[in-house]
């Protein structure tokens, strides 16, 4: 007899955001997440994510309850200690609970592969992993918050995508016991972040920066939103899902009802992340040499100095060009 099953072609590819206004407004990107793990925490069972900790940790804890998960939301721009999490997540397969763990690519591999020596049926395993940019040491973001707190006061709030001026404002608000920390120092160590600076240089040679995922499901921000539904396209958020296997499929039908949705049909949703690693920004060297002399101290100084070098790097670039050098140094 013939086998007529046709095999489904992956990554289905979705736009997403949470049709809960609360519930977008606190996440990330469209808040996907939280509709996913609402599933698993409303049937009792558990949700592996990141929080921080009082001390401003990033952690991946493990639990069956809203109110932690909630803290879960929030992308936390640091290496996510991973603790003896594992073990916890072995037990419950092993007594037959599912599980929704979620983190980089490198995270989900890292479970797959424990899960697997220990020969445990990952059947009720499900994973999310998220697009990646690099992650910094935990090190260097415990000496910013360490500089924030000498000179605001305790921390009693860390976010670093609030969307008070929208998703694509890159807000980053610090609230501490004697107020506001100015967005100038409250953002000094996201721009080292997203200007390549921080990120760990295992990050620059990640192997898992491809389209080939590995969680059953990927999520990320859907920047280039406008070129695929700019009805969407409104600064509140959205995210991009891709279904990477049937597990991830069932999953996305179950919560479909809390989203509004629309299929992708262009490469739209490709990012630079998953097609190779982050490059390291052409000034780390001497970032790190003025940064391990002085740290967040004088903060403002080298990020003054680091702009004007950049400013400097491009004309000089554009200069070789104009003129016909072929390879242009920085
Ligand atoms: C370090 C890092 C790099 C990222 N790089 C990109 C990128 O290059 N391009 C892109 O499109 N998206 C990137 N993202 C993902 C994006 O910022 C959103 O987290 C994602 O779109 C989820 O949106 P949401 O609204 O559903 O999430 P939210 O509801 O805000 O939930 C965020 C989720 O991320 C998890 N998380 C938070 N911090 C960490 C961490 N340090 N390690 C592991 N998991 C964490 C939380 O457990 C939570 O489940 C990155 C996220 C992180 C944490
Ligand atoms: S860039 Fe790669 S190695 Fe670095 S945290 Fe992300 S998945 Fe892991």
């Amino acid at each position: 007899m013939r086998n007529n099953v046709i095999k489904k072609k992956f990554p289905i590819v979705f736009g997403v955001r949470n049709k809960d206004e609360a519930v977008l407004k606190q996440s990330t990107s469209g808040g996907f997440f939280t509709a996913v793990s609402d599933l698993f925490l409303e049937n009792g069972d558990s949700v592996c994510g990141v929080v921080f900790s009082e001390d401003y940790e990033a952690i991946h804890v493990l639990t069956n309850e809203k109110k932690a998960r909630d803290k879960m939301r929030g992308a936390k721009y640091v290496q996510s200690s991973l603790g003896n999490i594992f073990e916890g997540i072995e037990r419950l397969l092993a007594d037959n609970k599912k599980v929704l763990f979620i983190g980089t690519p490198c995270q989900v591999v890292g479970l797959k592969n424990y899960i697997c020596q220990k020969k445990i049926n990952e059947i009720n395993l499900f994973t999310i992993d998220i697009i990646c940019h690099g992650v910094p040491s935990p090190a260097v973001f415990r000496e910013h918050i360490r500089f924030i707190e000498q000179k605001y006061g305790k921390i009693i709030n860390y976010s670093f995508r609030d969307k008070e001026v929208g998703w694509r404002g890159q807000n980053v608000t610090i609230k501490t016991n004697q107020g506001r920390v100015p967005q100038k120092i409250a953002k000094s160590y996201s721009n080292l972040y997203f200007n390549s600076l921080i990120i760990r240089p295992s990050c620059h040679k990640c192997q898992f920066s491809t389209l080939k995922r590995k969680g059953d499901i990927t999520i990320g921000d859907f920047w280039r939103i406008n070129e695929e539904n700019s009805k969407f396209n409104d600064n509140k958020g959205v995210s991009e899902v891709l279904i990477n296997s049937e597990k991830g499929l069932a999953l996305f039908e179950m919560c479909k009802e809390k989203l509004e949705h629309f299929k992708v049909s262009s490469q739209s949703y490709i990012q630079p992340n998953m097609l190779c690693p982050t490059e390291k920004h052409f000034a780390t060297e001497w970032f790190w040499h003025r940064y391990l002399l002085e740290g967040f101290t004088r903060y403002r100084s080298i990020w003054c100095k680091l702009k004007l070098k950049t400013v400097i790097s491009k004309i000089r670039r554009k200069l070789c060009k104009v003129m016909g050098f072929e390879k242009v140094g920085n």
